[in-house]
Parts: C-alpha cells; structure tokens; sequence
C-alpha cells in the first residue's frame, strides 16, 4: 500500500518526538511491504509566529489531502499573552473541528514492564490497568454558544454553555459499543445526570442507543465516582464513553495512573476522511529541547495511525512489540526512570525501537 501522512509537529517537544514517531512508523511500514510519504505543515503556536494565526487555511488543505494527520503538541509560556482567537490550542480545536472528528480514542494500558511506575497500591496495579477512554470531541462545553466574559452588575461574568444535541451523543455512544465489542464488551457511560440537564439527555440517548447493543454490557457512573473510581479499582473498566469536557479530565487521570503521560497515544476519528493520531500529553516546554522527553507516546500513536488510520494492523503490531520489547530491555526515559534500568533520551530510545522493528523481522 502506498499512504501519505500530514506531519503537525507543533512546538515545545512536538518536532522531537514526531521525529521518532515518523522513524518508527515509517521502519515497520516498509518492513510489511508498504510505501509512506509525509509532509509538514505548520499549527499551533509555531503557526502564529509564522503565519499570525494557529491554523492556517492551508494547513487544513494538506491535512484534508492525506490518508491521515500524525500531531506532536501545541502551546507553551511563549503564546500566554496572545489573543484567545490566535492561541496554539486554538489550532488543535480547530483542526478536529475541520476534519469533523467526533470521537477521541485514549487507551490507558498498564504494561507489565512498567508496573513499578504506577502510581497505585501494588495491589491495584497487580490487577490490570486495560481501558479506552471514548471522548466526544466536537460538542459540549468547548463550542457551545452564548460564551465570553461580559459585566453583569458592574462586575465581570464568565459564561460557557454545555449543549449537546441527540445526533451527537447517538453517534459517539455508537462508537464506544462498537469498540466494546472488540474488547471485552463493556461500555460505562459517564455523566453527571444528577445536575445537568445536558448529561440528563446524554443519559437517556445512550441507554436508547443501548438497544441496538444487546451483547455489550452497559453501566453508568457520575463523573466524581467515576474518578475515584479509576484510582480505587481502574481494573473494572473496559470503555469508558464520555463528552469532551469530563472526558478531557478522565483521559489524563488515566494517563497518569499508569505511569507517565509520556506513555499514552490517542486517535481522534470521524465518519470519512483522515484520522488525527497525537499523543495525550501536551508540549512539555519544562523538557522542550533537552533530548529528555519519552517518545513511546508518539510512537505507540504511530501504531494507532497504521492499524486505524491506514489499515496497515501487522506494523501496527510490529511498533507496539518494538516499543515494549525496548522496555522489557530494561530502558527508560527520565519519566519511567527506576533504579537498575538504563536512563535513555528521546532519540536514543526511539533509535531502540527502529532496532527492534528491524530485529522482528
Ligand atoms: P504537558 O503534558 O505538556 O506536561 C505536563 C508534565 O508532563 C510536564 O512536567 C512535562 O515535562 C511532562 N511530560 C509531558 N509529556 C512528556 C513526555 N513525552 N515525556 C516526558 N515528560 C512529559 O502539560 P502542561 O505542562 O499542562 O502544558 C504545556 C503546554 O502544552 C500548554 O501550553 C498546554 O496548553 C499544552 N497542551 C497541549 C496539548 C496538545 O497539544 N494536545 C495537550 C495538553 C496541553
């Protein structure tokens, strides 16, 4: 298969460990006979001071043009003072909404090889740490309108507005039984129905949509159990199904659970046209430029890329091997650092996995 990709590097450490990301994706992808061509084009901060906005028109042009969009991260200290119209984050938003993906897909996967860096008791840990987080990503409180800071009595007033409409909650709700039932078929719908009239509706349209998914097992949590739950006993969940803004929080409380948010990929998807495949973390200015940053979340996003994006599933398996092979090796990242094993930088370890992709083979 010949495919092309829309390389967004984005700022902070986005170049480096895209960098990695295309080393290892683009290894396995020959190694199964495939031929990739990448292109960059610019967003984010690194857009506004080449281009004066986030997400330049032609940006989207070449997203749209590739079988799919592979993304560092955007923003950092350098952009705090920048209209919100022009900030980096605005391009991220931006670029979803273009490219109409609804669904963001996070998996949180405990790796045995890194259990000594889980943040849990060993007795939480030993019991596995295997879910998806399926976030609605074009709706709720993020697009809906009115919004702004206004004075409202002589003082100022911030306003946002969570609106999600049936189609919308439909669709994604479809998504997380679909991917259930390529898992162990379980589906938890979170919300906070006991509040908001907007999880109220989200409530009622899942347990409709539920009808058509009689072989999936779904349950509800209220987004504050569920986050405590994810922490007492994450091992109980299969997909978790979500709207943006609690999905947002929950994705990054599963991140952190496992290890290091330098460890999780996701995939963003809609109904046709090219998926976007970025890390969870953002551009990690503190370490931007220092060779210290993990790529494994780059690459294990290059592997999602290949399997969902490109329909390419054995270099998809030959990356994630790679990547957890280099573990199994004993190296490490700063972030994943324990004593005994060997201390590596980003391209240093994104150079271990290439090695194993060709080993493999
Ligand atoms: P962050 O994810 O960039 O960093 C949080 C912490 O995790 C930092 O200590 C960082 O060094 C560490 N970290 C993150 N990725 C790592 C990696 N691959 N390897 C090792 N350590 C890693 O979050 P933040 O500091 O809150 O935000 C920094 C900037 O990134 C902000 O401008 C924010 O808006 C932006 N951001 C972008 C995205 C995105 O592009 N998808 C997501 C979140 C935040």
């Amino acid at each position: 298969m010949k495919k092309h990709i829309c390389l967004l590097e984005g700022d902070g450490i986005g170049p480096e460990i895209i960098a990695q990301g295309v080393a290892a994706v683009s290894e396995a992808a020959a190694r199964c006979g495939h031929e990739l061509t990448f292109e960059k084009a610019i967003i984010g901060g690194a857009a506004v001071n080449a281009a004066g906005e986030p997400l330049p028109a032609r940006t989207v042009e070449k997203c749209r043009q590739a079988d799919a969009v592979f993304l560092g991260a955007v923003g950092g200290p350098e952009w705090d003072a920048v209209s919100p119209d022009k900030r980096p984050e605005k391009g991220l938003l931006g670029i979803r909404k273009a490219l109409g993906l609804y669904a963001n897909l996070r998996p949180a996967l405990l790796m045995p090889e890194l259990a000594g860096a889980c943040l849990l008791k060993p007795e939480t840990a030993a019991a596995g740490i295997d879910l998806v987080v399926v976030r609605e990503l074009t709706g709720d409180i993020y697009f809906g309108e009115p919004r702004g800071i206004s004075t409202r009595g002589g003082m100022r007033a911030g306003v946002n507005t969570m609106v999600y409409t049936e189609e919308e909650i439909r669709r994604i709700a479809r998504t997380a039984f679909e991917l259930a039932r390529l898992r162990r078929r379980r589906v938890c719908s979170v919300d906070k129905s006991n509040v908001l009239e907007t999880s109220r509706l989200w409530r009622e349209v899942v347990i409709e949509e539920h009808r058509n998914y009689g072989d999936v097992e779904l349950s509800h949590l209220y987004v504050d159990n569920a986050a405590m739950q994810l922490v007492r006993a994450p091992s109980q969940f299969d997909v978790i199904l979500t709207g943006n803004l609690f999905g947002d929080i929950l994705s990054d409380e599963a991140a952190a659970v496992t290890g290091s948010l330098g460890m999780l990929p996701s995939a963003s998807v809609g109904v046709s046209g090219p998926g976007l495949f970025e890390p969870v973390h953002g551009s990690a200015p503190d370490i931007a430029g220092q060779d210290k940053a993990n790529p494994l979340a780059a690459i294990l996003s290059g592997a999602m890329l290949l399997r969902l994006g490109l329909g390419m599933p054995e270099a998809a398996d030959l990356v994630e091997k790679a990547a957890r092979a280099a573990l199994a090796k004993g190296y490490r990242t700063a972030d994943i650092m324990e004593t005994g094993k060997s201390l590596l930088g980003c391209a240093a370890m994104g150079q271990k996995i290439v090695e194993n992709i060709r080993g493999a083979c």
